[in-house]
């Protein structure tokens, strides 16, 4: 009998957002749904592997790159949106600066880089620390925010507690 093989695709997946509001730890959940309450900053880029059945017979590969220390000094180069097919931004609720500053993660995703028909590449924005109290932004802020800056979609979630982890991605 005859096996069929098993259609794969690699989608590269840039994770962007301001320094502490917890991208490592969300991808870290994601990909092996483990939390460390101290993931050192490494310089450079971290790369993480998630591999998502999609269907029977296709297998969708996400290679995550979760820049690392790099964003305190500046806006990410060209090299590293090169080639991405989807964005996360994320902020962290209990920081109201960060919120701010994701319409400038936005923007610098949208200037640098494209899919290839031209279009910009789709961003979800994720409002981190969700299972923390002092929040310092309201839902109905971020609802009329993710419109107005076009991102695909957002979501509250809680790398910490695992919420809303895998549904975001998905
Ligand atoms: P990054 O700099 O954006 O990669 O952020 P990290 O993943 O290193 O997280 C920064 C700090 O926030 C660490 O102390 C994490 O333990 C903490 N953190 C990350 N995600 C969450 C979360 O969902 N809830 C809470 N309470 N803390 C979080
Ligand atoms: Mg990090």
């Amino acid at each position: 009998s005859e096996i069929s093989p098993v259609a794969e695709k690699l989608f590269k997946v840039i994770v962007v957002g301001d320094p502490t509001v917890g991208k490592t730890s969300f991808v870290q959940r994601y990909v092996q749904n483990s939390y460390k309450k101290d993931y050192k900053g490494t310089v450079g880029v971290d790369f993480a592997l998630k591999v998502v059945k999609w269907s029977e017979t296709q297998t969708v590969k996400l290679q995550l790159w979760d820049v690392a220390g790099q964003e305190r000094f500046t806006w990410m180069t060209r090299v590293y949106y090169k080639d991405s097919r989807g964005c996360v931004i994320m902020f962290d609720l209990t920081n109201r600066n960060s919120f701010v500053n994701t319409v400038k993660w936005k923007r610098d995703v949208d200037s640098k880089c494209r899919l290839p028909d031209g279009s910009p590449i789709p961003c979800l924005l994720l409002a981190n620390k969700c299972d923390l109290r002092q929040r310092q932004v309201d839902q109905l802020e971020i609802e009329e925010f993710y419109k107005e800056f076009n991102f695909i979609g957002w979501t509250e979630t809680s790398a910490k507690e695992g919420l809303m982890v895998n549904d975001a991605m998905k």
